[in-house]
């Protein structure tokens, strides 16, 4: 279920990015004193009040050749009308209202967008009184915080959390397998999409989806319902920012949040690249199924072995995502097409997979017998019983007398006799130690 989304708008220097890293408790991010800090991030996640919700740092968003203050501040407003649910208006204390300030105070009336506006830099008590001026913005209270001294934050979010919708508004039922489609721009991610929509037998639903989900596209083939989830750089909709890569990399976390199956598009003609992995990476992490697809095999010069090379090459790239199937085929010339959705299907069936107790408590009970549990300090790790509490991804909590004496290389042993057991192909499996005689 993909988190809703606040976003962080306002004029360069205002504070942005160093909220950002404060909501986002990133306290490795080191914000320098100086106006213009790099940033790398632009997006992540928090929790307030028990809701999680996705940030977004619209500042983080450079358009190329743009120096002109007030158009990009207008793109950056932008982009959070469109792509948040609540928004975050900064201004800075000291500097009082300026026209940027009063342009992105228009366009954000017009959105009809919830609105909060963060004063920041109010270091101290007497620069409480410069808050009043931002009444007149006219969205309501505003919040003074200070960046520099993490005051206040707990107030901003009270009050945007407060304002996010009640509830996520585009589900589907159990059944229907959410596939999002990522990859770099140009790696053939709308050919592909276009593909297996326009393959024989499948059925495409239109329906009219509320804005915000009327990209995605419901279809059906051979009684399995499927949903794809559009991804950046598919529906080219002449946005200036969303030629950015920051951009495209955040649309596709957001789809991939929403999804299911993940398919990993790789150019097969230029092999991979570091962001390949930065997205791919995100997959993971989010416990979703993913499949490798590398397209455009037409154009590539092949003999015997070439696949055999090309799949260890995403073996040695991708080694967290050891478990992802592999389908290479052509977007173009439909090659192999055929061979993409049997695969999705195996792989959602695999990430829902549930295994009985007793069976996996027999596994278990075999690994530690073949290969006891190394001993530290004395002290060995005695493995209890084991029991899957949750699916996608597959979630497994094993019991143990002193979860500390569990070590990574002993968990990814028990992780491997898990697979070669019940299969888990495409899903990530997390395994959990607890404590427990
Ligand atoms: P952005 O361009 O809006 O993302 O702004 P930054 O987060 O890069 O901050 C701009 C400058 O303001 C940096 O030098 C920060 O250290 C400084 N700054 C951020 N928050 C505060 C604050 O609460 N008080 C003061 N005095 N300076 C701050
Ligand atoms: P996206 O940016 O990832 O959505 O990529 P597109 O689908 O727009 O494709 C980028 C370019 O690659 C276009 O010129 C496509 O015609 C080309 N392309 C896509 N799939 C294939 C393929 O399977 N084989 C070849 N040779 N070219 C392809």
């Amino acid at each position: 279920m993909a988190r809703p989304v606040i976003a962080i708008v306002g004029r360069p220097n205002v504070g942005k990015s160093t909220i950002f890293n404060r909501i986002i408790g990133d306290r490795l991010a080191i914000v320098e004193d100086k106006p213009g800090v790099t940033r790398d991030r632009i997006y992540g996640t928090g929790e307030w009040n028990g809701r999680s919700f996705s940030v977004i740092d619209t500042g983080g968003i450079e358009i190329d050749g743009e120096d002109e203050l007030l158009r990009l501040v207008r793109i950056q407003a932008e982009l959070a009308i469109e792509e948040a649910d609540v928004i975050v208006f900064m201004v800075d204390a000291k500097a009082g209202i300026t026209n940027a300030d009063e342009e992105v105070t228009r366009m954000l009336f017009r959105s009809g967008k919830p609105v909060v506006v963060a004063v920041n830099k109010v270091d101290n008590l007497q620069r409480m009184d410069d808050i009043y001026e931002f009444y007149g913005l006219g969205f309501g209270d505003p919040v003074a915080i200070s960046g520099a001294h993490g005051t206040g934050i707990g107030d901003l979010l009270d009050a945007a959390v407060f304002k996010l919708p009640e509830k996520e508004d585009q589900t589907y039922d159990e059944d229907v397998i959410k596939v999002a489609v990522i990859g770099r721009p140009n790696v053939g991610k709308s050919s592909l999409v276009n593909a297996i929509l326009g393959e024989e037998r499948v059925i495409v639903s239109n329906v009219a989806g509320t804005t915000r989900d009327a990209i995605d596209t419901p279809f059906e083939k051979d009684g399995q319902r499927y949903v794809l989830i559009d991804t950046a750089g598919m529906r080219k909709r002449g946005k200036v920012y969303e030629t950015t890569e920051k951009y495209s990399v955040m649309r596709s976390m957001k789809a991939i949040e929403r999804a299911d199956v993940v398919l990993v598009v790789i150019n097969g003609e230029e092999g991979i690249i570091d962001q390949d992995k930065h997205i791919a990476g995100y997959a993971h992490e989010n416990g979703k199924a993913s499949v490798f697809v590398v397209n455009k095999w037409d154009a590539v010069e092949k003999d015997d072995k070439t696949m055999q090379h090309f799949s260890n090459s995403i073996r040695d790239h991708f080694m967290f995502m050891h478990y992802a199937p592999i389908v290479f085929l052509s977007a173009m010339t439909k090659s192999r097409l055929s061979k993409l959705l049997p695969v999705v299907n195996h792989v959602a069936e695999q990430h829902a997979l549930r295994v009985p107790t007793h069976l996996l408590n027999d596994i278990i009970a075999d690994a530690v017998a073949v290969t006891p549990p190394p001993t530290d300090k004395g002290r060995r790790l005695r493995v209890n019983y084991a029991t899957q509490v949750s699916v996608k991804p597959p979630t497994i909590l094993i019991f143990v007398n002193d979860p500390e004496l569990m070590h990574f290389s002993y968990e990814r042993y028990l992780e491997n006799k898990i697979r070669a057991s019940f299969d888990f192909e495409g899903t990530p499996l997390r395994l959990f130690t607890r404590r427990k005689s």
